[in-house]
Parts: structure tokens; C-alpha cells; sequence
């Protein structure tokens, strides 16, 4: 039996979630981040790289690559590092971090490693790029390429899933492990909607030939999403879950669809 391993670019992934993007906007709760559940993450890409490599059905190496700021202690204080720091500044930044953390966890409950895992401390620099939205994580990407490509080299015979919605990490894995059509799968969010978030570059899965075809999150918002009784609406296809599971006749609806029919 052949193994799955898992890279998630994971500050993508975090942002995939968010309230209003990819997954999200698929649900009925759109203002809220997607509750994305890993164990069921996991499953659903066993389920869809067994469709072209049948001998695949296991979990193997899972790693989840992002940063999360170590805030200093003094941070509230507006210390000397931090000119001009508002009670704004530290809110929003200290509300990121705990929704990061919190997203994070939930891969690590799941089994993730944490070895990709970057705390970078909080510098004057780093604040006043984020304020301005010109702060750029580099390092997550080259971290997901090599990562992938020494499972792909050292695993020959196992199925290395990317997650990715970044044009660059591709090109690399390309240049890094030409054998990658083979047995390298890519789980993205729709490249129409991908397109949306990142115009300025040009990512493109058909400059790309993989045997599997991609993993799109949309397709799977209920296989995915947390929750004791996760269902796709019959008339909108929106994702929503109920604590009490709907009696096996009935067609799942959701709220709003409810309540336009009644
Ligand atoms: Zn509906």
C-alpha cells in the first residue's frame, strides 16, 4: 500500500478559510471563517488520490507550513520598537495571532508536524508592513517545495499532495522533481476564484501535466468542514451544518432557502 504525504502552504490555506473567500463564501455561514476539519482533509484527499493510484491508502508525512508572530511581552506598551503603535495596531495584531494559532492547532491536533512552523518575532518593520499590506511570508513557499520534493525523492511510490494557491511553489517543483506528473497531486481552490486573489501573477495548473487531476476545496466544502452533521444544500449547494442529523427523506436545505420556500 502506498502513502499519501501532505504539504499545506499554510498560510494560503489560512487565508482560503477566511470569512467571505473560497471556502467560506461555499457556506452559509460566509462572514465566518470555514471550520476546516484536517482528519477530514485528510480523508477526502486519500479518497481522491486512490481514484488514480488505487494502492493509495494511508496517511503518511503531514506538514503544514506557516508563521506565527511571537508577540513581546511589552507589546501593549507601545514600546520604544514600535513608534506610533495604536491600541488598534495591538488588537488586530494580537486577534491575527490567535486565529492563526487556533487554525494551526487544528492541524497539529490532527497529527501535522510542527517542524514547519515559523515564530518569527514581532519587529517595528514587520507592523508597519503589515499596516500597509506589503508584508511578503517568503519563506513558506521554498519551505513546502523542499519539503515535497525530498518525500517525492526518498518516496518514490507514494502519492505528495501540495496545497497551494501560490504561483511560485509549481515552476519549483517542476525544476526540483521533473518526475512529478506521476505522483504529485495539487489541491487548490477553483482557478477562476484563484485567479480573483491573485492577479497579479499568472498560476496556471494547465501549464502543468499531473495524472491526478487537481483537488478544487469547493467541491468538498461538506467532506471538509467540522461539524456533527455537515450537508450541502439541495437548491443552493451552500455547505451548512446542524447539531441534529435531518431524517434520511428529507432533502437537505438550508436557512435561506428554507425560508424563502415557506
Ligand atoms: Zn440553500
Amino acid at each position: 500500500m502506498s502513502k499519501l504525504n501532505v504539504f499545506i502552504d499554510g498560510s494560503w490555506l489560512f487565508r482560503a478559510c477566511a470569512p467571505e473567500r473560497a471556502l467560506a463564501s461555499h457556506t452559509e455561514w460566509a462572514d465566518k471563517a470555514f471550520p476546516l476539519d484536517f482528519n477530514r482533509l485528510d480523508a477526502a484527499l486519500i479518497k481522491h488520490a486512490a481514484a488514480t493510484v488505487p494502492d493509495c491508502g494511508a496517511i503518511g508525512e503531514r506538514y503544514l507550513a506557516t508563521s506565527i508572530f511571537t508577540l513581546p511581552e511589552n507589546f501593549d506598551e507601545g514600546p520604544t520598537e514600535f513608534p506610533g503603535v495604536s491600541a488598534d495596531d495591538v488588537a488586530r495584531t494580537r486577534g491575527g495571532v490567535a486565529l492563526r494559532e487556533r487554525f494551526v492547532k487544528g492541524a497539529v491536533d490532527a497529527g501535522y508536524s510542527t517542524r514547519a512552523i515559523y515564530r518569527p518575532k514581532m519587529k517595528g518593520w514587520i507592523l508597519e508592513r503589515l499596516r500597509t499590506n506589503r508584508y511578503q511570508e517568503k519563506q513558506v513557499d521554498a519551505t513546502i517545495v523542499a519539503l515535497l520534493v525530498r518525500s517525492a525523492i526518498t518516496h518514490p511510490h507514494d502519492v505528495h499532495v501540495v496545497i497551494t494557491g501560490d504561483a511560485d511553489v509549481l515552476p519549483a517543483v517542476k525544476v526540483a522533481y521533473p518526475e512529478y506528473s506521476r505522483n504529485v497531486l495539487v489541491a487548490t481552490t477553483h482557478p477562476d476564484e484563484l485567479r480573483a486573489e491573485n492577479r497579479q501573477t499568472s498560476f496556471s495548473l494547465s501549464n502543468f501535466e499531473f495524472d491526478s487531476p487537481p483537488f478544487y476545496f469547493q467541491d468538498h466544502g461538506a467532506e471538509l468542514a467540522a461539524g456533527a452533521h455537515v450537508y450541502t444544500c439541495a437548491h443552493c449547494h451552500k455547505v451548512f451544518a446542524r447539531p441534529k442529523s435531518i431524517p434520511g427523506k428529507a432533502r437537505p436545505c438550508c436557512f435561506t432557502c428554507n425560508a424563502k420556500r415557506t
